[in-house]
């Protein structure tokens, strides 16, 4: 993979890097920009039984396995995985957190930087805590170093997504969606960037929800929920996306 300044995600659990912006690192590194991730926890509060056979103290090592695919199949060059408390990074040292995403952005010099918002997708306090380092550290480079900064966000089409997607699973669940109303920079995929999208996602097997399992009969809906990326620019340089439909950065 070519080397140099590209993009840096930070997330806080294994499957919020496919989820949450697998299109927008799709985008990225099929075009030849070097994609890295930050990921604080392992995601050993996510027991839900899954995968067949699996004991659940064995889940932190489990979904350190599914990342790994997961980063392989969006051909992420580097995965910085750290064992912050899945459920706790709230209660850590904020100061460490942020100190250790600076000397990653000091090390790679991304041009442009995705995180969790402080509305933490829905709420959760892990997106927000590390959302909220991640922007402390940003903001601390000196200001020719200092890469771009985008937010996930969720707008009124995702939530509807989910939504039906909940209701087809029929169980009952939801989530408490913060959609925003104002959002700078939107990714449509196409329909095999859905697919590859969907591949990512499958990798995390011990997060496989009823939910996730409903909607695969159902194109229309992957393509508005799984399709459909928006994001919030905090602080950038270039606006809106290329002509190749990446961030205004990689022009
Ligand atoms: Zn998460």
């Amino acid at each position: 993979m070519e080397t140099g300044p590209g993009l840096l995600v930070v997330m806080s659990h294994p499957d919020d890097e496919s989820m949450g912006c697998g299109g927008l690192i799709l985008r990225h590194t099929r075009a030849g920009i070097p994609v890295s991730l930050i990921c604080a926890t392992r995601g050993e509060a996510g027991w839900s039984g899954k995968p067949l056979g699996a004991k659940k103290e064995d889940l932190a090592q489990i979904r350190t396995g599914e990342l790994e695919e997961a980063a392989a199949t969006l051909a992420i060059g580097g995965v910085e995985l750290w064992d912050y408390p899945d459920g706790g990074v709230d209660r850590c040292d904020r100061q460490e957190i942020t100190q250790r995403i600076w000397e990653q952005i000091t090390k790679l010099r991304p041009k442009a930087v995705v995180g969790w918002g402080p509305d933490g997708g829905y709420g959760h306090p892990d997106h927000i805590a590390v959302g909220a380092c991640t922007d402390i550290a940003v903001t601390s480079m000196a200001e020719g170093d200092r890469p771009a900064l985008y937010h996930l966000a969720i707008d009124q089409q995702v939530a509807d997504f989910y939504k039906e997607a909940f209701r087809l699973s029929g169980d009952g669940q939801q989530l408490p969606l913060v959609v925003q109303d104002r959002f700078d920079v939107v990714f449509d995929l196409d329909p095999d960037e859905v697919m590859m999208k969907l591949r990512a996602i499958d990798c995390h097997r011990s997060q496989l929800e009823e939910w996730r399992i409903a909607i695969r009969n159902h194109p229309r809906l992957m393509q508005q929920g799984y399709g459909h990326e928006p994001y919030l620019t905090i602080s950038s340089r270039a606006t809106g996306l290329t002509a190749n439909g990446l961030l205004g950065e990689f022009s």
